[in-house]
């Protein structure tokens, strides 16, 4: 499905991004594996890809960097000679009722989830541009389009990645670039891990198939959106969440 196809997932040592980094290169593609935290987890991925015959790397970078996202990009086309498929995957939660939210909590989540995502995009716009094709799918969150008490940055940021999902898919469809989202419900990942019981309990009655999620469920997605099956859809944003948003 996948097949000669070169991407890049960011956030791509554990949980979904990891998930989706496995399933792109299960699919076919060769994988370039962004962390910004556990070198170890990032080779762990890097292997289990080259294992199934494909090219990997790790590539080091904070998203929120600009330099970082640019040096990273290079580094890609250095390996794979072109970027046909990029993820924006990594993301943070520094959450907090509004009253007690710091300007830092609020700052660092949309550097990360959204500005980390425009750099990017927009460091992706060139090779694609030039090679008149590419597929970009970015990972917002079913909260983005519901709204949450104790994550107004995070909500802020994940509705941001919708629009900011919209707006590129309209200004890049002319080069044959497709930007689309996949918008989560509640996925065990690490950063589910901390939910209090009670809290997880009463997540569960709003889940309509009434199970959190598995990272996998996420990974289907982006690999549909990755490939020719696809190819028709821009602009939209898949919600995997159990049925949340309904
Ligand atoms: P996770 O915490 O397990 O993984 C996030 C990854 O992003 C980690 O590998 C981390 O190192 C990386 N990362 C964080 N900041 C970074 C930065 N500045 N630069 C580069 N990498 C950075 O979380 P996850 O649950 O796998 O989440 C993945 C994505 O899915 C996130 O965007 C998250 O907001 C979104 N999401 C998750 C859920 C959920 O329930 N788990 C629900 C909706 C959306």
């Amino acid at each position: 499905m996948l097949a000669g196809k070169a991407a890049l997932v960011t956030g791509a040592s554990r949980g979904i991004g990891r998930a989706i980094a496995l399933s792109l290169a299960e699919a076919g593609a060769d994988v370039a594996v962004n962390y910004s935290g556990s070198e170890a987890a990032a080779a762990e991925v890097v292997d289990l890809i080259e294992a199934m015959g494909r090219k990997a790397i790790k590539v080091k970078a904070d998203v929120s960097s600009s330099q970082q996202v640019d040096e990273m990009f290079k580094n890609v086309l250095e390996s794979f000679g072109k970027l046909d498929i990029l993820v924006n995957n990594a993301g943070i939660t520094r959450d907090n009722l509004i009253m007690r939210m710091k300007e830092e909590e609020f700052d660092q989540v949309i550097a990360t989830n959204l500005k980390g995502v425009f750099n990017c995009v927009k460091a992706a716009t060139r090779p694609m541009m030039k090679q008149r094709s590419g597929r970009i799918i970015n990972i917002s969150s079913v909260v983005g389009a519901l709204g949450n008490p104790g994550q107004i940055n995070y909500v802020a940021a994940k509705a941001g990645v919708i629009g900011m999902t919209k707006s590129a898919a309209k200004e890049l469809s002319s080069r044959n670039i497709t930007v689309n989202a996949v918008a989560p419900g509640f996925i065990e990942t690490d950063m589910t891990d901390s939910l209090p019981e009670e809290t997880r309990a009463a997540l569960l009655q709003q889940i309509p198939l009434a199970r959190l999620g598995q990272p996998e469920d996420i990974a289907k997605a982006v690999r549909f959106l990755a490939s020719d099956d696809a190819s028709y859809m821009t602009g939209q944003t898949i919600h995997v969440d159990g049925g949340m948003y309904m």
